[in-house]
């Protein structure tokens, strides 16, 4: 076959299954559903496939266009900048522009004791660099045996080794022989599976403590730090009980141990605030962030570094041996400022604050009512919904007929995306959203469990 697609679906479907090879897919199931749904266009908050079909896009793409798919100023920033300077490093004693006004802005728009930013490629990338910043720390400190990094049970922190290594997720590290040495991994604060019966606030300080309890276990001195997502994203939008960062700050406070913030997702508006450690009043030392910096629209991340690392690595440190090619890549970097500008000179988080998101959140709370959802939850431009058999007794269906990607399917026949983790719905649409669109959503949302809810019959 050719490498010049045939311009129809079959033609795309057919080179999509002979040669490309899909993130997290089973491709054997992929071709038993007949293969790729072939995405050629997007609007606002539709993307459009090469049938013509217009779906809704609960999930903003991989939860990052937050701006929506039709902003032609990141399209004229990104071409601009190419025409200038489509690449250079910031090696060597070099920066140029965009990299240098990036960091500035994003030092602006952080917390006040973050002034240094350090770029990667991604967020996968960036929590690498965290790893690596936080044992370089430790060793400046003249503490090495400082070394162990606490995370969290079916948390997503990416997928290169060390982000699959602080990440919780089980299936990757049995596939893999992770974690990597030196991280271990504490039971996560999702109420709804692990915390029945306690009130959200004995559930989160009971959560927090595990973390005492490990470190205590270990030895504080051999501690590193900890991270966390301020709410757990791909695992299924787990949203902590308001108890549970207080008592984790004042744990990493108490023991001297760093905080790592992945904001990957909910920096930049997505929980109404610029960062969702605000939203927490969580005191990081360190923040990853990547996604909705640039809205999808090019890729790239970072670690933001506070002032009591930096100062440390930054002063007593010589070479910081760590860095990659596309570190602060110039056309990224003139996308993350017009996004960020866009964000900041359209009153887009306070908007998402003062009116998306109590709108979205009083629609989303209904589909509680729905016969086989078991809990309706949201914060900020997130949400989830738990696919029970019972609702009373929390009863979820059996495994083998797999109601969430059962559900995910039908979503996607019927306009919209909304993301199966397990039997967990969940959804994180583009924060410039209109309420017709979240009543949209809702409405198609709504549909989509009672067709679930009819294919399932048979096993309820
Ligand atoms: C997506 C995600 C990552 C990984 O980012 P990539 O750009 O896919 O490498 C890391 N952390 C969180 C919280 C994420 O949601």
């Amino acid at each position: 076959m050719t490498d010049s697609a045939s311009n129809t679906t079959a033609g795309w479907k057919e080179g999509d299954r002979r040669h490309h090879w899909h993130p997290f897919t089973d491709h054997k199931d992929l071709s038993e559903k007949g293969g790729s749904r072939i995405i050629t266009w997007a609007e606002g908050v539709y993307s459009y496939d090469s049938d013509g079909n217009k779906i809704l896009d609960g999930m903003a793409g991989l939860w990052c266009v937050n701006l929506g798919y039709s902003r032609q100023e990141l399209v004229d920033a990104a071409a601009a900048q190419m025409q200038e300077l489509p690449y250079y490093n910031n090696f060597f004693q070099c920066a140029h522009p965009p990299s240098i006004e990036l960091s500035q802005l994003l030092s602006n728009l952080s917390p006040g004791n973050f002034n240094q930013v350090f770029f990667t490629g991604s967020g996968s990338e960036a929590n690498d660099t965290q790893i690596r910043l936080v044992r370089r720390y430790w060793d400046l400190m003249g503490q090495p045996d400082r070394m162990t990094i606490i995370a969290r049970k079916n948390a997503y922190h990416g997928s290169t080794l060390g982000g699959a290594s602080l990440g919780g997720m089980d299936a990757m590290h049995k596939q893999m022989r992770l974690p990597v040495p030196g991280i271990v991994h504490i039971e996560q604060p999702y109420q709804f599976e692990l915390g029945p019966g306690l009130s959200a606030e004995e559930f989160g300080l009971q959560q927090a403590r595990l973390l005492e309890e490990k470190i205590l276990e270990i030895g504080a001195d051999k501690v590193a730090a900890f991270i966390g997502e301020p709410v757990q994203g791909a695992g299924g939008v787990i949203i902590p009980p308001e108890s549970y960062w207080p008592e984790i700050q004042r744990i990493c406070d108490e023991y001297g141990i760093l905080l790592i913030a992945d904001e990957v997702i909910t920096a930049f508006g997505r929980l109404g605030e610029w960062f969702g450690s605000s939203y927490f009043g969580i005191r990081p030392d360190l923040i990853s962030f990547a996604k909705g910096v640039t809205s999808g629209y090019l890729p790239l991340g970072g670690a933001l570094v506070s002032d009591r690392v930096a100062e440390v690595i930054i002063a007593k440190g010589g070479e910081f041996a760590h860095g990659y090619t596309y570190s602060g890549h110039p056309a990224a970097c003139a996308v993350a400022l017009a996004s960020l500008r866009i964000m900041r000179d359209e009153g887009i988080v306070e908007r998402v604050k003062d009116h998306t998101a109590p709108y979205f959140n009083k629609r989303w709370a209904s589909l509680a009512e729905h016969p086989i959802v078991g809990e309706a939850r949201s914060l900020g431009l997130v949400a989830a919904i738990e696919i029970v058999r019972d609702k009373g007794k929390r009863e979820r269906f059996h495994k083998s007929l797999a109601a969430g990607p059962r559900c995910r399917d039908i979503c996607v026949d019927n306009g919209l995306v909304m993301r199966a983790v397990g039997d967990t719905m969940i959804v994180s649409p583009p924060l410039i959203i209109e309420d017709s669109q979240i009543d949209e959503l809702v409405e198609k949302a709504w549909k989509c469990l009672d067709l679930t809810a009819r294919s399932l019959g048979e096993g309820r």
